[in-house]
């Protein structure tokens, strides 16, 4: 069986992390989808999709599963009750999804796929949000990712990005 899971992955986090090591160990195949691949370089989402198919790779690696892993870029398309279709146009065949957001899981369901529920973990600290939030003001950060994404984020000078960025909007 084939698995697709979508993230924006801005960065790539344990929370991800964490889901799709379990995901792994249900399917045979998974599809990652990098949501919002058009997007880069702003406060939201500063890593290009380029930047996160090294996260996603390196951290994926040092799970040692085994199993084929498919990473598909996905631009964002402004039609939600097309989007499916598009996603099945980009991405190899699948037959689950795994989600946790509600518009993703609204949509696939209506599609007609089955669609399983991921459990979220450690929310407060495993967010997006707050990772971000952490890189701007200086806070550590480091300890709510995978060390291989850490070492990406170095290489790219991602913090440097993130803080240029916000004086250019101030
Ligand atoms: P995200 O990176 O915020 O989250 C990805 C997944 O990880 C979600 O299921 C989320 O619930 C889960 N997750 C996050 N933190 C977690 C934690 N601590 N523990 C466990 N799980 C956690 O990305 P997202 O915003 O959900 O990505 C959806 C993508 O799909 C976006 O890029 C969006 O633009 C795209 N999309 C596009 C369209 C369209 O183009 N019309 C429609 C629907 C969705």
């Amino acid at each position: 069986m084939r698995g697709f899971f979508i993230g924006r992955f801005q960065p790539y986090h344990f929370g991800h992390h964490e889901v799709i090591r379990r995901i792994l160990e249900e399917v045979d195949e998974l599809i990652i989808g990098i949501g919002s691949a058009q997007e880069s370089h702003t406060l939201e989402n500063p890593f290009t999709a380029g930047e996160r198919i090294l996260m996603i790779s390196k951290a994926i690696e040092e799970l040692n599963t085994g199993k084929r892993i498919y990473i598909v870029p996905l631009e964002d398309i402004y039609r939600n009750s097309l989007w499916v279709s598009h996603v099945r146009s980009m991405v190899p065949p699948f037959e689950v999804v795994y989600s946790n957001n509600p518009l993703v899981i609204r949509l696939f369901r209506e599609a007609g796929f089955k669609v399983i529920s991921t459990k979220l973990y450690r929310r407060f600290e495993y967010q997006g949000t707050e990772i971000r939030k952490r890189m701007l003001n200086g806070e550590d950060w480091e300890s709510l990712v995978p060390r291989a994404v850490a070492e990406v984020i170095k290489e790219i000078d991602g913090i440097g990005r993130i803080r240029e960025i916000a004086n250019r909007d101030a």
